[in-house]
């Protein structure tokens, strides 16, 4: 049944003949595709299905548009990575849809990713309904982050951030002595601001607020920066005495207002430890000006259909529809109005509202008209994004290319799967070829063929076990794929387990959750399920982890390099309360699909911890003892052993004129990372380089005597990780796999129970039968005393759970509340619930 290439050479019509493919794992593989066809790549997670789509097919195509715009740049390319393969013919121009890998920090909104913020500005600037006498405005004019359109007072931020009496003074019973100014800096220098006031003759051992208003207003807020003499270690008394002595201070002291300096230091402070200190003592609020919407006066002066730009861009999508409809069709009020007028602005106001009308509604079909145009990009799911980007292609009019996608129905409420197929179908009528990464089983069903790779993982993987239409792939033996596909996978067991205990949220608000009461079972594996946009996240990865975490006295796990994104979210509004069940609960774990780390000097091997004794064994050789060589040396982010020349990256940017940079291997160190020296130490036959290349199922066999290096890789083999390689660059990974790197990581540790665990979409980048082994791993932590709780769409992870919360019904403030709670069996055949007749087929 392995349908392929003839080896005759010859290209048939309609296909893409791939020969000897040799991409990291594949097997010198030949596979023949057919173009203008929905193809889906399926297999096992590390099976190779990227290592074809994405490796090979779009970075030949990438190859060869490179060389036809810049031929110069030939030898750079060439050296960035050109596939490993023989040849590939007719292979068509590609775009890639790729979920972003590591996390972009720009500040784009919804409305500029889709490019819809551009016309509306367009429709504001041309049939925009100003007040009377005043110009018209350029587009420009309706940007925030152009200086003709920014409000001056916030500098089109919309937020403006201040320190007041009660977030710098949270407790006024104290004195100034015992510290009643919080956010004054600690140690030596707030004890000097002290001794200042006192020199100035404040009182500091009476209770703030006692203190008169004038002088707490001033030791507050002032803007004066007195320079006075400091006398330290004296009595209030004594000062007094020696500054009418006049006697030799111990030295001169600058006084600096409590706001001065929080809002100074926030500002300048290069320490992310620093400024997340003094955000504690800040405020931040809507500018007063322009209430938030960024801009001007007279930009938001003008009007359409009687909202501001700002109004609009808040309007969820599919309200933004209900709006346009009838501007685009001319049946609107104000257009009909305008047309008497002004026809020819009437016509442009019709025609704009016509063009977005068309592309708001490719969003709102992919289930995204929960979104607003204003929301920041980095408020997104990679899901979320994936589709926005998609939306965009649909509308943009290209024919002939080949589409590259990976897992596009991620985060997707099977409810939603219907219209991605829509979307992907129209790339497709349009004369387009969808090669796409897939898992869910109702996208590798629609699919005109199947391209499966494996059978396993890494080097057990890397052959083309079938390419053909869907149903030969049932005769194919060896496909992990074909089970899932074709029914014969085991349905659920039917036992439940029943509650311990329950944690009980109150009043919850956040997003479009307005004061709901949701009760979680303790000791089980609860499923939260729901339309995307319904209020999941927001309940789960937000309120449930911010309010445990305030109970338990940990601060929100955030990531280590957070400085920059701190300024949007300084102080959230999360409205509820637990109730009760705490009592239960002693940890609280939260593996979500942050990067690991934002730079390649993060990967697998330095986040588990098992890299520290892997330097320590290399530490430990006769040979480094003998060169004093310790654990440091090993390190490729300390100057001793690293490759100077690339500081350990093991690789240099290299700057491309009119084109993005790339990144090419190290000329001194070839991509080892290290020093010469360095790499003359071996354990066991490999110097440091080899090991951090080797795959962890590779270095579970090689340090098979070292079990506290083994144990670690055991358990990432566990949650099918085996295939990474342990220095892959944090960059390079997946939120799915940076998400099982957490949860290995955690595995690792002893289990004491009482934990909470919880998790986000775990299910994303993985294949059926590595949803089992993930399943293994939740129901063993189960099995010993703690709490899992699990946003989540594949809906045999919820026929499989204890207790499963359905959120909805549906998205945006159609959703935010609980449509029904209960074992899966309950849930089945409730007619309002979306997610009842996907499940009811899972549990069969
Ligand atoms: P899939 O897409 O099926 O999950 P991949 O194509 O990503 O699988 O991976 C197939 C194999 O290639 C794995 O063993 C993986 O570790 C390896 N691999 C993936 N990316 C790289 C890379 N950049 N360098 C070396 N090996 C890689
Ligand atoms: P789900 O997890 O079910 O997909 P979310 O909790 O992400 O849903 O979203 C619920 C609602 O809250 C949606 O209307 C969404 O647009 C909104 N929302 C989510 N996160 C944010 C945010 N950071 N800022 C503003 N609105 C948000
Ligand atoms: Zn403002
Ligand atoms: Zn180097």
């Amino acid at each position: 049944s392995k349908q392929q290439s003839d080896s005759s050479g010859t290209t048939e019509q309609g296909f893409v003949e791939v020969r000897g493919a040799r991409q990291h794992n594949l097997k010198n593989v030949d596979v023949r595709i057919p173009r203008d066809a929905f193809v889906v790549f399926t297999g096992v997670s590390g099976s190779g299905k990227s290592s074809l789509a994405f490796g090979t097919l779009y970075a030949e195509a990438q190859r060869r548009y490179f060389e036809s715009v810049a031929p110069y740049a030939r030898r750079l390319i060439d050296q960035a990575g050109v596939p490993e393969v023989d040849a590939i013919d007719g292979l068509p121009p590609a775009v890639a849809l790729q979920q972003h890998r590591g996390a972009p920090t720009t500040r784009s909104s919804v409305g500029s990713v889709t490019t819809l913020a551009n016309s509306l500005r367009l429709l504001y600037s041309r049939a925009g309904t100003y007040p009377r006498g005043q110009p018209h405005l350029d587009s420009d004019a309706f940007s925030p982050n152009t200086p003709a359109g920014a409000c001056p007072k916030c500098h089109g931020l919309g937020r403006i951030y201040d320190a007041t009496e009660k977030s710098m003074v949270p407790d006024d019973s104290l004195t100034i002595r015992e510290r009643a100014i919080a956010a004054w800096p600690p140690a030596w220098h707030g004890q000097n601001l002290r001794d200042i006031l006192v020199t100035l003759g404040y009182d500091v051992d009476r209770p703030w607020r006692e203190l008169p208003k004038k002088d707490r207003d001033w030791i507050l807020f002032t803007e004066e920066q007195p320079t006075v003499p400091v006398y330290a270690g004296f009595t209030p008394a004594e000062t007094q005495r020696a500054l009418k002595r006049k006697a030799a201070p111990s030295y001169m002291g600058t006084f600096t207002g409590a706001r001065r300096y929080v809002l100074q230091t926030f500002a300048t402070t290069q320490s992310a430890l620093m400024k997340r200190r003094v955000s504690q003592y800040m405020v931040s609020g809507d500018c007063p000006e322009c209430h938030g919407k960024r801009l001007r006066r007279e930009s938001l002066s003008v009007t359409f259909a009687g909202l501001d730009i700002g109004e609009l861009s808040r309007l969820p999508l599919s309200e933004l529809t209900d709006l346009l409809a009838p501007v685009a069709d001319g049946t609107a009020k104000d257009v009909a109005a305008l047309a008497r007028v002004h026809p020819e602005k009437a016509l442009v106001a019709q025609r704009i509202a016509h063009d977005v009308l068309a592309r708001v509604n490719v969003l709102t079909e992919l289930g995204l008209g929960y979104l607003s145009l204003e929301r920041g990009t980095p408020t997104l799911s990679p899901g979320e994004l994936q589709r926005l980007r998609l939306a965009t292609q649909v509308r943009s009019n290209l024919f002939g290319v080949v589409y590259v996608l990976d897992e596009p129905s991620a985060g997707l409420h099977p409810a939603d799967t219907a219209a991605l197929l829509k979307a992907l179908d129209q790339l497709k009528g349009s004369g387009n070829s969808l090669f796409v990464v897939e898992h869910e089983v109702d996208v590798i069903r629609h699919a005109d063929w199947i391209v499966d790779v494996g059978p396993d993982a890494g080097e057990q993987g890397g052959q083309i076990l079938y390419s053909g239409p869907l149903e030969g792939l049932k005769a194919v033996k060896a496909s992990r794929t074909r089970r899932y596909l074709f029914g014969d996978a085991e349905k659920h067991r039917g036992t439940r387990r029943s509650p311990k205990g329950w944690l009980r949220l109150q009043g919850v608000s956040r997003n479009n959750l307005k004061e709901v009461d949701v009760d979680f079972p303790l000791g089980v594996l609860t499923t939260v399920t729901g339309v995307s946009g319904s209020g999941k996240s927001s309940l789960v990865s937000q309120v449930l982890v911010e309010l445990v975490a305030g109970h338990l006295g940990h601060a929100v796990p955030e990531n280590e390099d957070e400085g920059e994104e701190l300024e949007r979210t300084v102080i959230h509004t999360t409205g509820g309360r637990i109730a009760s069940g705490m009592e239960g609960i002693k940890r609280l774990v939260q593996v979500d699909q942050k990067p690991i780390g934002r730079t390649p000097r993060s990967n697998l091997a330095t986040y588990t911890g098992l890299f520290d004794n892997v330097r320590k064994l290399f530490a430990a050789t006769p040979a480094a003892r003998s060169r004093r060589y310790d654990v440091g040396r090993f390190s490729f982010n300390v100057a001793k052993g690293r490759c100077e020349t690339c500081e350990g990256e093991g690789f240099v940017s290299v700057e491309l004129l009119f084109l993005p940079s790339v990144y090419a291997p190290c000329p001194t160190c070839q991509g080892a990372r290290y020093n010469a020296k360095t790499l003359e130490i071996q354990y066991r036959g490999k110097n440091i380089a080899e090991v951090l290349g080797m795959t962890v199922d590779a270095a579970h066999d090689f340090f098979s005597e070292d079990p506290l290096v083994q144990r670690p890789l055991a358990v990432l083999r566990e949650v099918g990780l085996g295939y990474l390689r342990l220095g892959q660059p944090a960059t390079e990974l997946s939120g799915g796999e940076a998400q099982r790197i957490k949860l290995a990581t955690e595995l690792q540790r002893a289990q004491r129970g009482s934990s909470l665990y919880v998790l986000d979409e775990p299910t994303t980048g993985l294949h059926p039968s590595d949803v089992d082994k993930l399943m293994t791993q939740l129901e063993g932590l189960v099995a010993s005393g703690n709490t899992v709780i699990l946003v989540e769409h594949d809906m045999r992870v919820v026929a499989a759970s204890d207790w499963v919360i359905d959120m909805g019904p549906g998205a945006g403030d159609k959703g935010g509340r609980v449509v029904v709670a209960g074992p899966p069996e309950e849930v089945v055949g409730l007619p309002y619930s979306q997610t009842a007749p996907f499940l009811e087929e899972a549990l069969g």
